[in-house]
Formats: C-alpha cells, structure tokens, sequence
C-alpha cells in the first residue's frame, strides 16, 4: 500500500496529470480551469492503477531527473538515485582535470546516468557506456539520442565481470554504480525495489562486492597509466571497496559522502603510492 501524506500525494497527481496532458507543471497549473479530454484522463487513469499497484513513480512517468538531466528510465534499468550524485560529481570533478579529450567507461551503466552527466558537463569528454543488459543498452542508446550526444557516447554490451574487451583501448577514468546488494539484503529490500527494479541491477554476490572485486582486478587492462576508477558503494562497504581497489594496485584518492551525509563514493587512481 502507498503510504503518501496528502501533501505528496497531490505532488504525484500533478506529476501524473502533466506526464498524461503532455504538459509541464505550470502549464497545467496555468490551465487548471480548463477540462481534461478523455483520453488524458483514460491515460492519467491508467498510470494511477499502477502506482496503487506500488510500482515506482519513474517507471510510470517513463521519464526521471538525474544531474540536471531529463532521462528515460523503464523498468529494465535501475532508477537513478540521488545517492548517485556522489560518484558523478567525484568522476566530473577529475575529468575536467584530465587531458584533452579524455576517454571515460560507465561499467554497469543502466539508464547511462552516470556517464551522460559527465559527457553533459566535460565538454569534450568521450564516454563509452557498457552494460551486459541488451535492454538496459536499448534504453541508454535512447538517452544518447534525447540529450544529442551520439558524437561523443556510444553504447556497448560489455559483461563487467570479465576484462573489458581489448577492443575498447585505453581510458582516462572508469566510473560505475555496480551491483552491490547482499544476498541477505536482497530479501529485505522495499517491495517498490524488489517486485519492480531489475535484480540483475541490484544484486552484488553474497557479500555484495562480487563486481569492486571484479573490476578493481580487471582495470588495469583497459585504463592508461596514471587512470582513475571510481565507485559508488552501498551502506558501510567503504572500507571493503577501498581494500579490494588497494590491493588491486590503486591509490585511494578521495571518498565522498552523499546528501544524506552517508559515505556513497570514492576515487582512486592507478599507480603507485606517491
Ligand atoms: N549506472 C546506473 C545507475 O547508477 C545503473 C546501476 C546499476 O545497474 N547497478 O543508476
């Protein structure tokens, strides 16, 4: 059951009555005295059931705010988070540091978020977003197509388990939100997580750091000398994420903690200790 106060609830029906009329917030606002036409009310109708069913507000809208940007999300990527910010603002924050044109992978990139907010704000940053999920790779390329940014990201099916594909050559920063849920957790999530976002997005192995193992030990394949890895990491996995990323042969650079004032991220960089 939906537990919103009314003051949420009618920020939901607005969201909801704009997404159904084709209009932005204010436009409703402003035309509040005007009637709805059936098939908007048949459409805001059927978006109505399903959030009584628990389903996420972003699925239902079609459409999610990461970074200042509008993107497409469904229910094969995982929601952008917040939380996310974290990672997206360290990895910007470095790439406007690097060289000219700097080559930047988004390992388990899901909706792109993550690799479309730096592509966004590093001008001449070239991006390579990578998932294994053709699906989550079909809503990304979407994402490149809205936001006219097919010059400088592209899209490819990369399994993050494994070493990246040589084929890909050398990057400057690799940054990725892997999966990184419990087993245990994974039972405990929130219905509107669990009956709804892809688990493949959610679960990390039986400790949740299957994927910071994976990655920390594979990068040094595909990252030029000198590069960065950075990752988000879930509740209490930092000292966990940065021991695995140490002795995969980095050198912590920063952790960062997001807006609930929770360590979420860090940076690291590929060389010896200074
Ligand atoms: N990179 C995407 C995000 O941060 C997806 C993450 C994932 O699928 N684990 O939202």
């Amino acid at each position: 059951m939906r537990t919103e106060t009314p003051r949420e609830a009618g920020m939901l029906a607005r969201q909801v009555l704009a997404q159904a009329s084709g209009k932005t917030q204010t436009e409703l606002i402003n035309g509040s005295e005007l009637y709805a036409q059936d098939d908007v009310i048949e459409k805001a109708e059927m978006m109505i059931a399903r959030l009584a069913k628990g389903e996420p507000l972003a699925y239902v809208l079609g459409e999610w705010e990461f970074y200042g940007m509008k993107l497409i999300v469904t229910p094969d990527v995982l929601i952008p988070r917040d939380d996310t910010c974290a990672v997206a603002e360290i990895a910007i924050r470095q790439a406007l540091f690097l060289e000219e044109t700097p080559r930047i992978l988004d390992l388990c990139t899901g909706s792109g978020c993550i690799g479309l907010a730096i592509a966004n704000r590093v001008k001449d940053a070239k991006v390579t977003l990578a998932d294994l999920s053709r699906e989550a790779l079909a809503v990304a390329k979407k994402n490149v197509q809205l936001h006219k940014m097919s010059a400088r990201v592209s899209c490819v099916c990369v399994d993050a388990m494994k070493a990246p594909p040589a084929f890909l050559g050398k990057f400057d920063m690799i940054v990725s939100n892997p999966p990184y849920i419990t087993t245990k957790e994974m039972g405990e999530l929130d219905i509107s997580v669990k009956d709804f976002e892809p688990h493949m997005a959610l679960w990390g192995g039986s400790d949740g750091l299957d994927f910071y193992r994976a990655i920390s030990s594979n990068a040094h394949t595909c990252l030029k000398p000198g590069g960065y890895l950075c990752f988000e990491f879930g509740m209490g996995q930092g000292d966990d994420v940065c021991n695995i990323m140490t002795e995969a042969g980095f050198t912590i650079r920063e952790r960062v903690k997001d807006f609930n004032d929770r360590e979420r991220a860090v940076i690291a960089q590929y060389c010896k200790e200074d």
